[in-house]
């Protein structure tokens, strides 16, 4: 018998005070925002997508983005990233301190149109001139791709689509991206043949994965990726997330059922387990929900039962 082949540690990108607090219709005030931020980075979590500079129009909730990341420079163990839109977006990131740029690029026309009023050609075009500006001031960049692996307006996307757009983010130097499941319409078998695909063709790309978990198969999907070598994942306390331009889109996979999954076969994470599920209850009072956690509903295996025959007793002692 052969044993399953897994990498022993992952690195997880923690993603709520961009993608989880954009979802959010109520403001939250910044102090509650650079709170949780702050809860998040005692649990040994070292990647953060902090927030998106994206115009105070667009997304009102990220208005403060500047404030959010001076007032987290402190968190020396932090890697910070933002999501930068445009080339003025990435200029108030790298203003304010920012060191990481995560680009924005849809997979599919309908969506870039309806994310980013332009084809997805029109949109990895304007990504150039963010490049060359971030490569001046030696911040490092990233690519994605959203609705990779189907899109909520044209279904399928193609490989060959992929592949496209990947050979031009390789051919503006991108080394890292991040591929999108906005919509969560991929399934365990797409996301273990696509990446295996992708892996032969661009060797010298790492990939990421940023799942969200809109029809239950995100953990699904995180561990088909795992067996193909991935190792960097982004993920939402509290399952917190969504798509606003994806309509129906809902909950990123929750940072505390991927650290529970993980660590229960026995692969690092440097994250806390008992303290994630903490800092995920606190966020759910906080705003009042959560966007689907396993762990806020069941707790982790850990948390072992009373016997049938103790309940009996403790029933007998009153
Ligand atoms: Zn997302």
């Amino acid at each position: 018998m052969t044993e399953l082949s897994l990498p022993s540690k992952v690195i997880i990108c923690e993603v709520a005070p961009r993608d989880g607090f954009q979802a959010e219709s109520e403001w939250i005030p910044t102090d509650q925002k650079v709170q949780i931020i702050r809860n998040l980075a005692a649990t040994g979590i070292q990647s953060m997508e902090i927030t998106s500079f994206v115009h105070p129009k667009a997304i009102p909730q990220l208005k403060d983005a500047e404030e959010v990341v001076k007032r987290s420079q402190d968190l020396t163990g932090m890697k910070f990233r933002a999501l930068v839109p445009n080339l003025k977006g990435a200029e108030r990131a790298m203003d304010s301190g920012i060191t990481k740029l995560k680009l924005m690029l849809s997979a599919t026309d309908s969506h870039s149109l309806s994310n980013a009023n332009s084809t997805v050609k029109e949109a990895q075009d304007k990504l150039e001139p963010i490049i060359e500006a971030a490569h001046k001031k030696n911040v490092t960049v990233g690519g994605s791709i959203s609705v990779a692996f189907g899109c909520p307006y044209e279904g399928a996307v193609p490989v060959s689509r992929l592949v496209d757009i990947l050979e031009r983010y390789k051919a503006m130097g991108i080394t890292e991206v991040s591929l999108a499941d906005t919509t969560g319409m991929a399934n365990p078998r797409q996301v273990y043949d696509l990446l295996g695909e992708l892996k032969v063709r661009f060797p010298t790309i790492t990939f990421s994965m940023h799942l969200h978990n809109t029809r239950g198969m995100a953990l699904a999907n995180a561990i088909s990726a795992l067996q193909q070598g991935i190792i960097h994942f982004d993920s939402s306390i509290a399952g917190l997330g969504g798509c606003p331009y994806a309509p129906g889109a809902s909950g990123n996979i929750a940072t505390e059922d991927l650290v529970h999954s993980f660590s229960e076969m026995g692969i690092k994470t440097n994250i806390n387990l008992d303290s994630i599920i903490e800092v995920a209850k606190g966020v759910k009072k906080t705003l009042g929900h959560d966007g689907g956690s396993y762990m806020l509903q069941a707790g982790p295996n850990s948390a072992l039962h009373l016997k049938p025959k103790e309940q009996v007793k403790m029933q007998d002692n009153g």
